[in-house]
């Protein structure tokens, strides 16, 4: 295993190797850069990205979703009564959809990953 710690400098672009976690200035340009440890520095490999589909079950629900929004206003003007349940229904279903249409996946190999995990369950990617 190699000990230094290999960074950009922020302000000109330049590698720089260090041993150890610190604050360093650049020897190129003399920038202040705070080097983190390893652990912080060289771990994203992959990201969690959010993901919604507009063709999945999700967006259908959001567009029958929508759809009762909408009915409920000509329905209201008929029937004012029935105005605030078919609107609550509506709401209900544009929210549902929302979480159904919106997945994470794994950015480095695409499958779904959990919210809370930290590691892919697909290709040990870290989060
Ligand atoms: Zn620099
Ligand atoms: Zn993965």
């Amino acid at each position: 295993m190699q000990q230094s710690i290999d960074f950009q400098c922020p302000k000109c672009g330049e590698t720089l190797s260090v041993p150890s976690p610190d604050l360093y200035s650049c020897s190129n340009c003399g920038q202040n850069v705070n080097v983190l440890p390893r652990a912080q520095v060289a771990q994203p490999k992959a990201k969690k990205k959010t993901v919604s589909s507009f063709l999945g079950s999700g967006c259908i629900i959001q567009g029958i979703g929508l759809l009762l929004l909408i009915a409920a206003f000509f329905f209201g003007l008929a029937f004012p009564l029935l105005f605030l349940p078919i609107m609550l229904v509506g709401i209900v279903l544009i929210i549902y959809g929302s979480r159904v249409a919106i997945s994470l996946k794994c950015s480095a190999c695409g499958n779904n990953v959990e919210k809370t995990s930290k590691i892919c369950p697909t290709c040990k990617s870290h989060f």
